[in-house]
């Protein structure tokens, strides 16, 4: 049986860029662009040259090997003739394969935003696309406001989508701008629009996700006959994001409601580079991967030890929906105090740590996890801490350094010109094979001063832990009043790329991340002995 092809079409670059917080610098750009051409997608939207200097310098070559490599801009303005208009000509000069041109499909905003009539903007668009077909490019057309303007004026919206297609249009694309339009209008746009003579093969769709269901409007899409969706990385995006690929993909790879019918260029063997391609993106980005992210989050295969934990080990697909592998995801089953004396052996012999069912050293070990789970600590999201907390109990962690004391000061004053100034400074004295060493830093805040002085100078460790990094810093106060403990969790993360979870638990925020910190180093030096486990360093 054939199955039909749904075109990816990436606009991270573009739309994405709408993000608040997210400011793509031309070397990004090439970077992310080169990233979803290996991968494999079928469109990469890069920008809007003309618009602004970074999006200009990113056309002056074509960034993709494989993928189609689209210009975005406006359609001709009213009342100018194609050649005589600026903007449309520096889209026709760059260096793309394609021009997704944005139209207005809502004639209400024809007239408020475009200040021309419906025929005007029927005619900008149709000779826009003949244009961008004279220049030798594909033309697309994205059909703002679709949704909302075919509820404000059905005629007026079909008779934007006709006109895109009537004059040769590869791919005309209906723009769910304010995300608002839930699956079931969806569905009856769509084949309103198939029905007023624009083929689904013609029809992509691009949804937001301002009532969370941007993917589902774009798979309803789907269904109803579109064969092109447009989302982002992560969907990242404005408000609250674009369709995220990077749920799609596998959607449409590994759930037989649509892999029986559809196909993407995303196969088999593409797909299991997906969660190094989301994790990858948030590292360009500088944050953290959401745990909770379907199909690539540390949590998307994680369980908590209990009656869960013995039938998953038995046989995993009763609690997974996908296997964890086809997504380059991993499956992990989480350390709590629900858990029985199997479950930790289990989550031991996965970290590479062998101990006997009688082994006296293991019920010490449960016993000490047990008693500092009621005292705060989370080890479920703390892996390397429990790691690092068993090879202790059972006796296998050298002793790389000892720790001596530690001092922090914050010190309130003014500065010459009479402003607040607030200074942290730390002193850390570790020993290292019977020599102290002392470090003093100032930071911005006591823990970085901390974090900053421990680091300073690790005598013959030193250049081990170079490439040490805190990715994410959380605190937690676990009960009100003046008897509260602070819960504090790091990420650490290296150039290898790997991740890891520390805890740190204290009445104090200073000696609680001091805790967490040590463990990270400690780990970091484990790990390039090989000595770590590898759930935690996956
Ligand atoms: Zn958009």
């Amino acid at each position: 049986m054939t199955r039909e092809k749904i075109y990816l079409f990436d606009t991270t670059l573009r739309d994405g860029q709408q993000t608040p917080g997210i400011d793509f610098s031309v070397e990004d750009k090439i970077a992310i662009a080169t990233m979803l051409d290996e991968f494999g997608l079928d469109y990469i939207e890069g920008g809007y040259p003309g618009a602004n200097p970074t999006d200009t310098a990113f056309f002056d070559e074509k960034r993709t090997k494989l993928a189609t490599f689209v210009a975005f801009g406006m359609t001709k303005r009213a009342g100018i003739s194609t050649s005589n208009d600026p903007g449309l000509a520096s889209l026709l000069q760059a260096k793309s394969d394609a021009i997704c041109f944005v139209a207005k499909s809502w004639d209400y905003h024809v007239k408020v935003a475009l200040g021309c009539t419906n025929e005007e903007n029927l005619e900008s668009i149709a000779e826009s696309v003949k244009a961008a077909i004279g220049a030798g490019k594909e033309a697309l057309v994205d059909c703002e406001h679709f949704f909302d303007g075919y509820k404000a004026n059905p005629t007026y919206a079909l008779a934007c989508a006709k006109t895109a297609y009537d004059a040769g249009a590869r791919w005309v694309v209906l723009c769910d701008t304010n995300g608002g339009t839930q699956p079931p209008e969806v569905r009856a746009i769509v084949e309103a629009v198939i029905a007023c003579g624009v083929p689904g093969n013609c029809l992509g769709i691009h949804a937001h996700n301002d009532t969370g269901q941007a993917v589902a409007n774009s798979l309803v899409a789907v269904e109803a006959g579109v064969r092109q969706i447009q989302g982002t990385l992560n969907g990242i995006g404005e408000r609250c994001g674009n369709a995220n690929l990077i749920t799609l993909i596998p959607t449409l790879a590994l759930k037989r409601a649509y892999s029986e019918r559809f196909e993407t260029t995303i196969d088999a063997e593409r797909l299991v580079g997906l969660t190094g391609l989301s994790h990858a993106f948030d590292e360009l980005l500088n944050r953290s991967p959401d745990h909770q992210a379907p199909y690539v989050g540390a949590s998307a295969f994680a369980t908590k030890a209990g009656i869960h934990a013995s039938a998953l080990l038995k046989d995993p697909r009763t609690y997974e929906h996908v296997p964890p592998e086809s997504v380059g995801n991993f499956r992990k089953v989480m350390v709590s105090d629900q858990g029985g004396k199997s479950n930790f052996i289990n989550a031991l012999k996965r970290r590479g740590i062998e101990v006997g069912k009688d082994d006296p050293k293991l019920d010490q070990l449960i016993q000490i996890v047990k008693e500092r789970e009621a005292t705060g600590y989370a080890y479920e999201g703390a892996d390397a801490s429990f790691e690092l907390l068993a090879r202790r109990t059972l006796g296998t962690i050298p002793e790389f350094f000892a720790i001596d004391g530690f001092r922090v000061m914050v010190e309130r004053r003014f500065d010459s010109h009479g402003r607040v100034k607030i200074v942290s400074e730390a002193v850390v004295k570790i020993i290292i094979d019977g020599e102290t060493i002392m470090s003093v830093a100032e930071g911005d805040g006591p823990v970085n001063a901390l974090d900053l002085a421990l680091r300073k100078n690790f005598g013959k460790y030193q250049h081990e832990i170079d490439d040490l990094e805190l990715a994410d810093f959380k605190v937690r106060i676990l009960n009100g009043g003046t008897e509260a403990i602070t819960r504090v969790l790091i990420e650490s993360t290296d150039s290898d790329g790997v991740r890891w979870w520390t805890v740190g638990v204290s009445e104090n925020i200073i000696d609680a991340s001091f805790q967490a910190l040590m463990d990270s180093v400690i780990y970091k030096l484990m790990k390039n002995r090989h000595m770590a486990g590898k759930i935690a360093a996956e």
